[in-house]
């Protein structure tokens, strides 16, 4: 049996980010994976570029987490965006911000970031253990015995950073949740989240992979509005990118029955000005070339087809037409009979309760010595870089503090 101080399970950003802070002077932590590699999914973040973090400032970051700003308060004041980039940048990674603030390694290559983790990992003499999958993890009076096949560790302290259960071929498939729940814990209920939307309109599958930079998408839920910008892209099945996973975070808990919404396909452009735009303009240019100069061409066609508006010269658009024409650029509307499964969610949302967890230290309240980091625990961020800043933070926080705890009980 191996023995060390601290033993984490999962080498996603999570637990490679605890293990870093975990592995302080004397203390020995190691780390146990079930693939054969390091950070399968954090290879895919950013489609392979990496949204390592968002700019802002701490309170808006937190902010940015609701519903769960409370509980990430003190993990992101602890280890927020500003440290995080430290940590890159004093391993020589320089990062570029976009416009919309999201953080890309300047290299734009996920796989300098998880080079650095493991790197760093190796300077600190942390060992990881590759294609060893976790089956059971016992608490004893004194610490804990890690079960693999053939393979067994006792530990002082365990940190479980196994993931959520979105795109489980990356190695998330919930084991997190089986062992927190035989150690006492419950566990809310795993959903998808930053999901695509399926919709009834068939349209949708014949514009599969047609994207707007910028929409506006609005609905009304029990009289409450909910909105999200960004741009987006039409799928097989509905709609998906930024604006609409970000919009998917907002009513995943709310999604029963058929949703109405709403997409301004361009929000920065106010209803009278684009009837002008199509007035003003040649009268004798076909009213979709017209339109193309804003938005593609295969969309503005559809929406002319969808209703009925022919796709004549914009002089021959009588004002009934070009009524009819504004008002579906500017509020198309859409119905959600429902989201892609969990498989193809970026996030997931449930597991570990936040009411059973330290957030000061990311320990169980429930079992001492036993910390939990990343997409395992019940809270999940926008898009932008939120999901893996709380990975980094919540990671930080667990091994720094599974540390201390040693000291204590030395
Ligand atoms: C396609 C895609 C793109 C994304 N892009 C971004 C982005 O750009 N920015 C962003 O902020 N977020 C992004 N996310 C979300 C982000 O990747 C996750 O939130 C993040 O990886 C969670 O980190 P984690 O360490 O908690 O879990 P994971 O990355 O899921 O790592 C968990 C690790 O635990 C291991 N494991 C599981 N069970 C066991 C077991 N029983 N024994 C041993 N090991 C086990 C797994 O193999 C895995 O290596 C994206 C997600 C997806 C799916």
């Amino acid at each position: 049996m191996i023995e060390t101080d601290i033993c984490i399970i999962g080498a996603g950003p999570a637990g490679m980010m605890a293990a870093c802070a975990a592995a302080q002077g004397a203390t020995k932590a190691i780390i146990i994976e079930s693939n054969t590699t390091a950070g399968r999914k954090l290879l895919l973040t950013g489609g392979g570029r990496c949204n390592l973090t968002h700019t802002g400032s701490t309170d808006e970051i937190i902010k940015a987490y609701k519903p769960f700003d409370r509980f990430v308060r003190h993990c992101i004041y602890e280890f927020g965006p500003q440290k995080l980039l430290d940590f890159f940048a004093s391993q020589d990674l320089d990062t570029v911000v976009e416009n919309s603030g999201c953080v890309f390694p300047k290299t734009q290559r996920a796989d300098d970031v998880k080079q650095i983790l493991l790197d760093e990992l190796e300077k600190r003499n942390v060992k990881i253990f590759y294609d060893k999958k976790v089956k059971s993890i016992e608490k004893y009076k004194d610490g804990f015995v890690i079960l693999s096949e053939k393979f067994s560790v006792s530990a002082q302290s365990v940190i479980i950073a196994t993931g959520g259960l979105s795109w489980p071929q990356t190695g998330s498939t919930g084991d997190g949740f089986k062992f927190a729940e035989i150690l006492g814990h419950k566990i809310i209920k795993p959903s998808a989240v930053l999901v695509p939307l399926i919709s009834a309109e068939k349209f949708c599958s014949s514009l599969a992979g047609v994207g707007v930079q910028n929409v506006l998408i609005t609905c009304k839920i029990s009289g409450k509005k909910i909105s999200s910008s960004g741009a987006m892209i039409f799928t097989q099945n509905g709609i998906g990118g930024p604006a609409v996973l970000d919009f998917s975070r907002n009513i995943t808990d709310l999604l029963s029955d058929n949703l109405k919404i709403s997409i301004d396909l361009l929000p920065e452009i106010k209803p009278d000005r684009l009837d002008k735009i199509i007035t003003a303009n040649n009268p004798k240019q076909n009213i979709v070339s017209v339109l193309s100069q804003f938005l593609p061409k295969a969309l503005v066609q559809t929406i002319c087809t969808e209703n009925k508006v022919p796709q004549i010269s914009a002089g021959q658009i009588n004002k009934k037409l070009r009524k009819t024409l504004v008002e579906k650029l500017k509020n198309l509307p859409l119905t959600v009979i429902g989201a892609e499964p969990i498989e193809k969610a970026t996030a997931t949302r449930g597991g570990i309760d936040i009411a059973e967890l330290d957030n000061k230290t990311m320990q169980s309240k429930l079992c001492k010595g036993l910390f939990f980091a990343g997409e395992t625990i019940n809270v999940d961020g926008p898009c932008g870089g939120f999901n893996l800043q709380f990975a980094f933070s919540s990671g930080f926080l667990a091994g720094k503090s599974a540390v201390e705890l040693l000291g204590k009980i030395a």
